[in-house]
């Protein structure tokens, strides 16, 4: 398991609410047959969507946390990873305070 400090659930609790989707639905989906566990979408993600169990990478966090940056389809090695532009595009509402 990675050292970096902030991914995951920790990542998360550190940029919630800093922005809102509307609507939230899921758009990233993983093959988990060809994941191999390598967690650069756990790493990279800068939602921190990604969950990592039993060595497989889970999509757990995606309606609330989901940047719709598309670096996860990008950056994994197996093409596990499917993303889908959210229909409507209606994106991102961030609040900066
Ligand atoms: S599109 Fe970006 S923010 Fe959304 S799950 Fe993939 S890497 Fe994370
Ligand atoms: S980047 Fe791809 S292969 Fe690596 S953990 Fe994520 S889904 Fe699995």
């Amino acid at each position: 398991m990675t050292d970096y400090e902030f991914v995951g659930e920790k990542l998360r609790q550190k940029i919630k609410g800093l922005f809102e989707i509307i609507p939230k639905q899921k758009h990233v989906f993983i093959d988990e047959v060809r994941c191999n566990g390598c967690e650069n979408c756990y790493i990279f993600c800068p939602g921190g969507c990604f969950t990592m169990e039993d060595g497989i990478a889970k999509a757990t966090h995606i309606e609330d946390f989901c940047q719709e940056c598309g670096t996860c389809a990008k950056i994994c090695p197996t093409n596990a990873i499917t993303y889908k532009e959210p229909e409507g595009g209606t994106g991102i509402i961030r609040r900066f305070s």
